[in-house]
């Protein structure tokens, strides 16, 4: 026999994003339940860089991490070329963290628990319940010490913060738009290790990114340090393109390195799949709510899923207020948790998207070439980088006029930035256009699709 539970809402996974959710909830007097598969010891635990931008806990309203969740704070970022002879430093003036994903989502339920939120861990959730053709709970399985108990949890709004396993997402009948299949060659698969080091990793608090398609094709590797001596080690690499997998790469590259191999203990490793494409085409539908990698809500660049779960979870609990307020959960009210999040961060997004497509065609060669021609000289990164759109070269005349003499002599690559600030812009547009309703969903979807095989056509692209 089942157990039942009734609630207003219902987060099915508490990782960054529904966790997020339920904290963003907690004081609207709404009966909320999250849960999640992980023990205790385990909330938050996919395997993750740990970096976040302080910008994103300021821009939500979530509490900083603190105490034994903040582990360094970061004061720049430095991005190597193949060669490792030419480095760019971002420093952005708000910073961000090395986290303990763990301590910092155990901050969040907790908070979110004492306001009244029921957390349920060790519960597996397995499928959508539908009746009548609607969303109106979820079946899961809770683990017990006396054995396994099957619960019903009835709700008003289900959310699917489950990442990109989408475990209630991909259960949802296949006509409705918010199922929408992640193409291997959008994501990428990432490993890392935590480990100790037997040197003082000099300025902690600056992150390292290395472009090199040997060690990371279509991606990057990363060393983020933890303090002075542990540090945060890994490679993501693009899928569907027939690479090796990243742990292959490390034993390959990572683990002969004279920096990234001295390791006197190693922490934790483990790896796994994320998203890097533009957001989905609607994160919502009748009584659904999908956030953070689900919903595909991560810097397709930098592959950064934290700070945009976060970010996905303020429209989230905004747009479930407003429709408990109307006392309707379905699509047209939920709608505004769409023109929340398309037409501002998921905007930005999409420009990236168009960026990194292009990014992953380039070979060592061409980003050397680059780096060392300033082509990639720090304002162009961080605007590109926050703003998803190469608008402004903040560059001096004579600068330009020698950047342009630098593509001039390669001219087919001259065409192709052109092209790529052009495509940038194009998405971004369509993106703050993204439909008042969700009858203007369908005819949006096609401009999208059509600007992308447009794009790739242009660029030569067949993936
Ligand atoms: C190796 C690696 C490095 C990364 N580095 C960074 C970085 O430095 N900075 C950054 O911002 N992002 C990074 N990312 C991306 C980041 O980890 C994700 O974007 C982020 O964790 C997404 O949060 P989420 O809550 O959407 O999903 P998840 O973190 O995947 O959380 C989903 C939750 O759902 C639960 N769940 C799943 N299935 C079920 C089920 N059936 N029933 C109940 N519960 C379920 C899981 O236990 C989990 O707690 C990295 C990713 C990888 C793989």
């Amino acid at each position: 026999m089942a157990v039942e539970y009734k609630y207003d809402v219902v987060i099915v996974g508490l990782g960054p994003a529904g966790s997020s959710l339920a904290y963003l909830l907690k004081d609207t007097g709404l009966k909320v339940a999250g849960l999640d598969i992980a023990d205790f010891n385990r909330v938050w635990g996919k395997p993750c860089g740990d970096a976040i931008g302080k910008g994103h806990f300021l821009e939500t309203g979530l509490p900083l991490p603190k105490g034994e969740a903040m582990m360094q704070v970061v004061n720049a970022v430095d991005i190597y070329s193949p060669s490792e002879e030419v480095k760019i430093r971002l420093s952005e003036p708000e910073g961000g963290f090395m986290i303990d994903r763990n301590k910092y989502g155990l901050q969040l339920l907790e908070e979110a628990q004492k306001s009244g939120v029921d957390v349920y861990l060790k519960t597996h959730a397995l499928s959508p319940i539908i009746e009548n053709g609607r969303l109106v709970g979820v079946y899961a399985k809770r683990h017990g010490e006396d054995g396994d108990v099957n619960v019903k949890f009835y709700s008003k709004i289900i959310v699917d913060a489950t990442g990109s396993g989408g475990a209630i997402k991909r259960k949802l009948p296949s006509s409705w738009p918010v199922v929408e299949p992640l193409k291997p060659t959008d994501s990428a698969v990432a490993y890392r290790k935590i480990v100790e080091l037997d040197y003082d990793i000099e300025e902690p608090d600056v992150i390292r990114i290395y472009i090199n398609a040997d060690i990371a094709p279509g991606g990057y590797w990363w060393l983020f340090p933890k303090g002075r001596r542990i540090a945060n080690i890994g490679i993501g690499v693009q899928r569907g393109r027939g690479y090796p997998h990243p742990r292959h790469l490390y034993e390959k590259y990572l683990d002969k390195r004279p920096d990234t191999g001295r390791v006197v203990r190693l922490l934790n490793e483990a790896g796994a799949l994320l998203p890097t494409r533009r957001p989905a085409n609607t994160i919502v539908w009748d009584n659904f709510v999908s956030i953070g990698d689900n919903a595909y809500t991560v810097n397709p660049v930098h592959g950064g899923g934290m700070g945009y779960a976060m970010t996905a979870a303020m429209y989230a609990a905004r747009g479930i207020e407003k429709a408990f307020e109307k006392g309707d959960y379905s699509v047209e009210t939920l709608w505004d948790i769409n023109l929340g999040y398309m037409r501002s961060t998921g905007a930005k997004q999409a420009g990236l998207d168009i960026l990194r497509i292009y990014l992953q065609t380039l070979t060592n060669e061409e980003v050397e070439w680059a780096m060392r021609n300033g082509l990639a000289n720090v304002d162009n990164l961080v605007e590109a980088s926050t703003q998803g759109e190469i608008k402004r070269l903040n560059l001096t005349l004579l600068e330009k006029a020698k950047v342009l003499a630098r593509l001039l002599g390669r001219p087919t690559k001259l065409m192709e930035l052109l092209t790529v600030a052009e495509y940038m812009s194009k998405v971004k547009k369509l993106y703050y256009e993204y439909p008042e309703r969700p009858d203007g969903l369908p005819r949006w979807v096609d401009r999208v699709e059509t600007l992308y095989r447009e794009y790739k056509a242009r660029l030569g692209i067949d993936w």
